[in-house]
């Protein structure tokens, strides 16, 4: 049986290991803010020091389950389905001799509920850490339930701002819905748009301000 560290006396886990720093993490922010960079970047740095993860994905702009950043990263990733149970994966994982570290979730907004659940049990039980990465907000400003979710649970929250901007100049915070031109409030929480501008839907991200008046700016 490991000793405990003196400062957490009682505090192993069920086979006797000492009960490590495992955390689930959730990193947010508007579209373009960097989240998908960030989050093949975390990736990376772990690899690079012998750790052993899985990247995971929902719903992402690419075609088939990968993580892509819009300034050309890409990685390989797991898709995300309702019914995937990430501690069964993560398990499965170990049973076949596969260690696993930590888990990258990337789109993590678009999860349910109850696989931020089982990201806190991974931590809590496995000693995986998880690191999500996704928007906080909806195109109404109102939480996805999973992000929700995370705020709840995760033991750290970070907001990414990698300066993205409002056409005004002022810190973009919120994700506008556009349909033809116009910003829209009501509708599915998850309409995929496509990215370029002249799409029928799209995102755009403003200021609070400019997203509760829907003024979309000179070039609208
Ligand atoms: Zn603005």
């Amino acid at each position: 049986m490991a000793t405990a560290h003196p400062n957490c006396a009682g505090t192993t886990v069920s086979d006797g290991r000492p009960l490590h720093a495992a955390a689930l993490k959730f990193f947010w922010g508007p579209m373009d803010c960097g989240k998908s960079t960030m989050a093949l970047q975390m990736n990376y740095n772990h690899a690079r020091q012998g750790r052993r993860g899985l990247v995971l994905t929902r719903i992402d702009r690419s075609l088939g389950p990968r993580v892509t950043s819009r300034i050309g990263l890409a990685h390989d990733a797991i898709e995300v389905t309702d019914d995937l149970d990430l501690r069964a994966l993560v398990h499965s994982r170990r049973a076949e001799g596969t260690s696993v570290d930590y888990l990258i979730c990337d789109e993590a907004c678009f999860y349910t509920v109850e696989h931020v659940e089982q990201m806190a049990e991974l931590v809590d039980r496995d000693d995986v850490d998880v690191f999500a990465f996704g928007l906080a907000t909806d195109f109404r400003s109102c939480l996805f339930p999973a992000a929700q979710r995370l705020f709840e649970l995760a033991d750290e929250v970070t907001r990414i701002q990698v300066e993205v901007l409002c056409w005004c100049g002022r810190e973009g915070l919120l994700n506008a819905r556009v349909v033809d031109g116009t910003v829209v409030r009501e509708g599915q929480q998850v309409v995929i748009g496509d990215t370029a501008d002249s799409a029928e839907v799209h995102y755009q991200v403003l200021c609070r301000r400019h997203h509760r008046t829907g003024d979309l700016g000179p070039r609208a």
